[in-house]
This record gives C-alpha cells, structure tokens and sequence, in this order.
C-alpha cells in the first residue's frame, strides 16, 4: 500500500490558516486533518480533541521530553505541537494528513518530511492583514503588535514552499487549497 500525502499548510498570524481550513472541511473530507496539542486556553466555542488537544505546561512538556512530536513551537507565548503517533500511523496506513502550523514548525517538519507539500497562505496584503487582526479583537493591542511584527518577517518565508495561495477571500482560497490536494493525490496515484 502506499503511504498517504502529507500537506502542511502555514503563513503568517492572523492570515486566516483556521478560516480557510474550516472552509475546505466543509467542502472537501478527503484529507483529515492533524489535531495539534496546545497549552493555550480554550477560545469560547472550541472543543477540546477537535480544535485542538488543550493540555497544561506541564503534560505538554512530559509528550515533548518523550519526543511525541514531529515538530513543536512557542507561539506567541503558548506551546503547539502536533502528535507524532497520529501523524505517522496515519501516513503509513495511506491517508492523507494536513496540518496547519506555524512557519518556524513547518521548518521543522520540512526536515524529516522531505515528501510533504507545503502550502503558504498570505494576506493580499501587509495592511489587510493588520486590518484582520484588529477586527478579529481576540489579543490585547501589545500581543497584536508582536504578531504583526512576527507577521512581518514570516512574510518573506514563501519562497520555500510548493504552492503560494493568497488568501483574498475563503472560499476561492479554500477552493484552490482543494484543488492543490486532489492535483497531488493525482500525482500520487500515476
Ligand atoms: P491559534 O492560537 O490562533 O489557534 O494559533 C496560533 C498559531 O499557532 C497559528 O499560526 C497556528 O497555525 C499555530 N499552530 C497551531 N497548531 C500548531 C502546531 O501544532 N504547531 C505549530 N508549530 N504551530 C501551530
């Protein structure tokens, strides 16, 4: 049997990676997605093993000392990182997994996963992406500054990914995450 695709979807905070993700769920199931570990607080509304596996510092640290990631990252003062058991098992049984990561934890996956396809989504623009982080109002104004200054540089980081999709508006840049995937699974398959 052969083993399943791995796609890794990142971009800068705040350019919509969860938006359009969801997007491409509620038109497309044939991927599953990777559910990361984080110690931040839950937002109102998300649940606990399908937004995320919200765990204490502590639990977070004890998975990471038992190398249980594939990759890990401080964002913005909280830790992510996604599972290695479900990520593995998963690929050799021949689905095909996205996750949706922070740049510096694709680095880390572009290591080990040599075979992935990485997709960067951008904002049409630095100010639009200013503009989302404002009305979204989910951080305090300094945690708001720090992402963008983030946002900034992670910006430049495009050139080594596969596909480049600007996020103009969800659903074309949903549509287009789906039509990257259904072209490398063709790929796959020939
Ligand atoms: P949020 O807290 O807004 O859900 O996510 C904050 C940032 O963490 C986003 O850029 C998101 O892509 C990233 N992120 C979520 N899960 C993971 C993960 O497992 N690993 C890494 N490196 N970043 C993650």
């Amino acid at each position: 049997m052969s083993k399943g695709i791995l796609f890794v979807l990142s971009g800068p905070s705040g350019v919509g990676k969860g938006t359009v993700l969801d997007r491409v769920f509620d038109k497309y199931q044939d991927v599953e997605y990777s559910v990361s570990m984080t110690t931040r607080d839950p937002r109102p509304g998300e649940v606990d093993g399908e937004d995320y596996h919200f765990v204490s510092t502590g639990e977070f640290k004890k998975y990471k000392d038992n190398d249980g990631f594939i990759e890990s990252a401080c964002v913005h003062g909280n830790f992510y990182g996604t599972p290695k058991k479900f990520v593995e098992e998963a690929l050799d049984e021949g689905r095909d997994i996205i996750l949706e990561i922070d740049i510096n934890g694709a680095r880390q996956v572009r290591k080990n996963f040599k075979d992935a396809v990485y997709i960067f989504l951008t904002p049409p623009s630095f100010s639009e992406l200013k503009d989302r982080l404002e009305k979204r109002n989910s951080e305090s104004k300094a945690d708001r500054e720090i992402r963008l200054r983030n946002a900034r540089s992670e910006m430049t980081e495009s050139d080594g990914y596969d596909y480049k999709v600007v996020n103009d508006k969800v659903d074309s840049a949903a549509e287009r995450i789906i039509e990257i995937i259904e072209k490398e699974k063709k790929k796959g398959e020939r």
